[in-house]
């Protein structure tokens, strides 16, 4: 049983750490950001450096009060906000952004978890470096939070998700006590790898203080394109030619639908539409090259060729940076211009990337059957990563498809569960999929999860709610 964080708790905290740590709760702590859930109060804390985090952590320990961990509210799944009645003590990193060293020879850069995601980038940048993780959220995010949400983004094709580009990170465990485990090793086989059971563990294990991160080169040539495909098939072969002829020079593979362009049309952020007309598919494909190529003439012959094999009808390659900076605003706009439409239903789901074009064909039939839709599907493609959002068709109020939304996400969870996928491919669990966990999950996998919890948790004071 959990308890509130009452006055008197309060109290002793006001003993133990520096007025500088307590906040005032503003609105941004209770409420996530699609409007799904609403907090229910909370302490607020911004403790600057880890022993302070020890020192909250075994006080939340004692007297049995639960701790959210919260970075920078961006996440989409309800693990920063706390709706279970009881005061949390919501634990925010937003004073420990400091870069604590940077070894260019290694290429190696290590920060506090406060750290905001936009800023790291732009720290390595300076160095003449690259911090790949890149995601539309980059502004506001932390890096502890990208850590537990194991958090994915545009450049995993490339580069790989942020567990990829972890080395070692620094946490307080549940007890109180420092997991020092900021290695700067590529080479390290010595034992359980506590690193990877903390990343992606949404706050539910520790509150991860401070990460080592891997760098790397600049590519010194990039461009973008913007191709209109045949249909997601055509999309996937696409993609493959790309992954043969690129290798690791494809920095991402992004799938658009028309209809996400049509909404930038109907309620913005505004943007510069790329063709006169309107397509109903294209392809976002960014590339990177370190040896003299040029990538504009490279995109030009992929976009001849690809015409040849009838994938690609029209297509524009970036002729200068503003205009690959373009091509990325309306990709990375369109979750806003969701937002304002306001879905009835919104999916991070990924499939075995062959499966995507059978996903989408069978989810669009399926929902036919339930009633009419407007169907905004985009993506990570390069990694089989679908955001699959449903809204009502136009002129119509979502209100009115209130008691839809459960047995659509149905229909698609048990499609992707039929194609071997994941109900949940970046985002995570938080409190917004607990039950989908429940119902998807390998048995296996899910005891040996809850064993974990309770062997590192067994008061359960770590983000309760979260995940179980
Ligand atoms: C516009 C938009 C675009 C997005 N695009 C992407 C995308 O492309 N790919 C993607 O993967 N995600 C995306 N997201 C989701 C979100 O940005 C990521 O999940 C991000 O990694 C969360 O970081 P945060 O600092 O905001 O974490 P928060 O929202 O503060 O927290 C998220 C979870 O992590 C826990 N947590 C936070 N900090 C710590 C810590 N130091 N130690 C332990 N636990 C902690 C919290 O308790 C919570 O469970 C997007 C979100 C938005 C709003």
């Amino acid at each position: 049983m959990l308890n509130s964080a009452t006055d008197d708790f309060k109290q002793k905290l006001r003993g133990l750490l520096p007025q500088e740590c307590f906040k005032e709760l503003t609105k941004s702590y209770l409420e996530e950001p699609r409007g799904q859930l609403f907090g229910s109060g909370g302490l607020l804390l911004a403790p600057d450096n880890t022993e302070d985090v020890t020192k909250i952590v075994k006080a939340c320990s004692d007297a049995r009060v639960g701790i959210v961990p919260y970075g920078g509210g961006t996440g989409l799944v309800g693990g920063q906000i706390y709706s279970e009645g009881l005061v949390p003590v919501i634990l925010s990193t937003q004073r420990m952004n400091k870069v604590r060293s940077i070894w260019i020879d290694e290429n190696i850069i290590l920060v506090e978890a406060g750290s905001v995601l936009k800023d790291i980038q732009d720290r390595a940048e300076s160095a003449g470096c690259l911090f790949p993780l890149s995601l539309a959220s980059e502004g506001s995010a932390r890096i502890g939070g990208n850590l537990a949400t194991n958090a994915g983004g545009v450049n995993v094709v490339r580069y790989g998700s942020t567990r990829d580009l972890c080395l070692g990170v620094e946490a307080v465990m549940p007890d109180g006590s420092i997991f020092n485990g900021l290695s700067r090793l590529r080479k390290d086989n010595t034992g359980y790898d506590i690193k990877n059971l903390l990343i992606g563990s949404e706050g539910t294990l520790g509150i991860i203080t401070a990460a080592s991160l891997k760098l790397f080169p600049r590519p010194e040539v990039e461009s973008a394109a913007l191709f209109v495909v045949r249909d997601p098939r055509a999309a996937i072969d696409l993609f493959a030619m790309c992954r043969d002829k690129f290798g690791n020079g494809l920095n991402a593979f992004e799938l658009i639908n028309g209809v996400g362009l049509k909404f930038l049309s109907e309620v913005g952020p505004k943007v510069r539409q790329p063709f006169s007309y309107d397509p109903e598919w294209i392809v976002l494909l960014d590339v990177g090259f370190n040896y003299g190529i040029d990538p504009e003439e490279v995109l030009e012959k992929l976009f001849i060729e690809a015409e040849g094999r009838d994938l690609v009808s029209d297509g524009l390659v970036a002729q200068s940076l503003e205009q690959r900076l373009d091509f990325w605003k309306i990709r990375e706009s369109i979750p806003e211009a969701n937002h304002r439409i306001g879905a009835i239903s919104s999916s991070d789901l990924s499939v075995p990337i062959s499966l995507i074009p059978e996903f989408i064909t069978k989810a669009g039939k399926l929902l036919s059957k339930v009633g009419d839709f407007r169907i905004n599907c985009f993506g990570h493609i390069g990694d089989g990563n679908i955001h699959y959002n449903i809204f009502p068709v136009k002129g119509e109020n979502r209100e009115i498809y209130k008691d839809k939304s459960r047995i659509v996400n149905n229909i698609l969870y048990d499609l992707v569960d039929q194609l071997e996928g994941s109900f949940s491919a970046e985002h995570g669990i938080g409190r917004l999929k607990v039950n989908e966990l429940c119902r998807y999950s390998d048995p296996t996998k899910f005891k040996i999860m809850k064993n974990i919890k309770s062997a590192l948790d067994p008061l359960g004071i770590m983000n309760p709610g979260v995940i179980f």
